[in-house]
């Protein structure tokens, strides 16, 4: 054997198994009360908790909007992955409008291949839905590429409108695919930021103003109508999912026997919309923007329930001089780069305000952050979960450390975080992947590169 780890206590959706592991070739070979197996490494993780590692389905590394590029490339981002636990990211390709998407698709395996530490799979953004690009999806699909995203908003940039989510839709649920949709309303946010605008009411929390919770749930409504006009065939989930009642309808739907779901992000859960009055208020900006504390709670209770069915990060990460457009005071709301970083907080996020405080048992944290994630992306059973032929990779959480998160203890490209100087108990001391330890004593160790493409193959949910 490569690896035995010694007295792990893995968590898993159907409860915690306590075990020796035993790893060769990066997968897990056994798993027993006491191993008499002979290793090259074995590793004593008497007290900590053992997660799966966390697939964390919604990063944009090195990503090409608002007339900027993310500062956290596929070495720093992954870096920051893996110090988490994250072993797995699915990162979104941006094809340039009017490209192929088969050429986008070579250009981010060329631009993560060399740099990854983390293993990676790749969801295509599809910004127009021409006879060329409906042409191209069942060739991506070949590829590893199941996963698609559609946007509702970003005029201009990425928004699609009905008719051709429509004939996305269509096409991808044909070929098995899966469509997640970024779903705001974004003609009438337009409107919206228009009038602020000429008001000169510009600061940062004025982002929020013009993106109403109302936008996301009509949004949502409308997807999830156009999806079930396709039939029940049809997989879809809204990623980031910032309402409980978006959470609702497509808990309506599935009730009904429709495969939609939700994605949230941590920072929903834990921020509200004061972040943007801070000073630095700039650094908060994303999409959707956070709410009301009510919403939070919501979004707990239906975390708690199972009505989520994943987790991701949204790791956009941008500087502070790029979030100011590198001007010395901070420029209109809509002009700020949207994004914000959260990769490596994920972990210690659900697990301190979730975990230890009752919203949601470690079991359902498991499903949202590895199992249900591999599952929708189709790299399961590869990834995200503990069972014998899988991937040896975890995430290894001393229950008892506290620690104030501020930039020193974290891995991106930038110098702020936007949980400064919050404190929680329980902690990722160690990370493994495919049987390599890549990260332990606050040091990242896993090698530029090293990382690997996991294509995905047909979405099991
Ligand atoms: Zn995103």
């Amino acid at each position: 054997m490569d690896l035995l780890l010694r007295n792990a206590k893995v968590f898993t959706p159907a409860g915690p198994v306590e075990c020796d592991v035993a790893v060769k070739d990066g997968k897990v070979t056994k798993v027993a009360g006491d191993l008499q197996e002979q290793a090259s490494k074995v590793i004593d993780l008497t007290g900590k908790y053992v997660f799966p590692g966390l697939v964390d389905g919604h990063t944009h590394m090195e990503f090409p909007f608002m007339g900027t590029v993310t500062a956290d490339d596929f070495f720093h981002g992954t870096r920051a992955a893996v110090a988490g636990g994250v072993t797995t990211i699915v990162d979104f390709i941006t094809p340039p409008k009017g490209s192929s998407l088969l050429e986008a698709y070579k250009t981010w395996r060329s631009n993560a291949d060399p740099k990854v530490i983390s293993d990676y799979g790749l969801h295509m953004i599809v910004r127009e839905a021409t006879p060329a690009t409906l042409e191209e999806i069942p060739t991506l699909i070949g590829q590893g590429v199941v996963s698609f995203k559609l946007f509702m908003a970003y005029k201009g940039e990425l928004m699609l409108t009905d008719g051709e989510i429509y004939r996305l839709t269509k096409k991808i649920s044909e070929n098995g695919g899966v469509v997640g949709v970024h779903a705001e309303n974004g003609e009438v946010i337009d409107e919206l930021v228009g009038e602020y605008l000429r008001q000169g009411k510009v600061e940062p929390v004025y982002h929020s103003y013009t993106r109403p919770e109302e936008l996301e749930v009509e949004a949502t409504n409308r997807v999830a109508t156009i999806g079930s006009v396709l039939g029940k065939g049809v997989k879809m989930y809204i990623v980031h999912t910032s309402t409980g009642e978006s959470v609702d309808v497509m808990s309506s739907y599935r009730r009904k026997g429709y495969k939609f779901f939700n994605e949230t992000t941590p920072h929903y859960l834990v921020l509200n919309v004061d972040a943007l009055r801070r000073p630095d208020g700039h650094r908060f900006v994303c999409s959707p923007p956070y709410r009301s504390d009510e919403q939070r709670t919501k979004l707990w209770h239906r975390l708690g329930s199972g009505e989520i069915f994943t987790v991701g990060s949204d790791h956009c990460v941008y500087s502070d001089q790029q979030k100011r457009r590198f001007k010395d005071t901070v420029p209109p709301f809509n002009e700020i780069p949207n994004g914000v970083p959260g990769t490596e907080t994920i972990l210690p996020i659900l697990f301190h305000f979730g975990v230890r405080k009752g919203l949601i048992s470690p079991e359902t944290m498991v499903a949202v952050t590895s199992y249900n994630s591999a599952r929708l992306y189709g790299l399961f059973p590869r990834k995200g979960t503990f069972s014998i032929g899988s991937d040896a990779d975890f995430a290894v959480l001393d229950p008892n450390l506290t620690v104030k998160i501020t930039p020193d203890v974290l891995h991106s490209n930038i110098d702020y975080t936007i949980y400064d100087g919050v404190t929680v108990t329980g902690w990722n001391v160690m990370t493994i992947r495919r049987g390599e330890v890549v990260f332990q004593e606050g040091q990242v160790i896993g090698s530029k590169g090293s990382g690997s493409y996991v294509p995905g193959s047909n979405p099991t949910v």
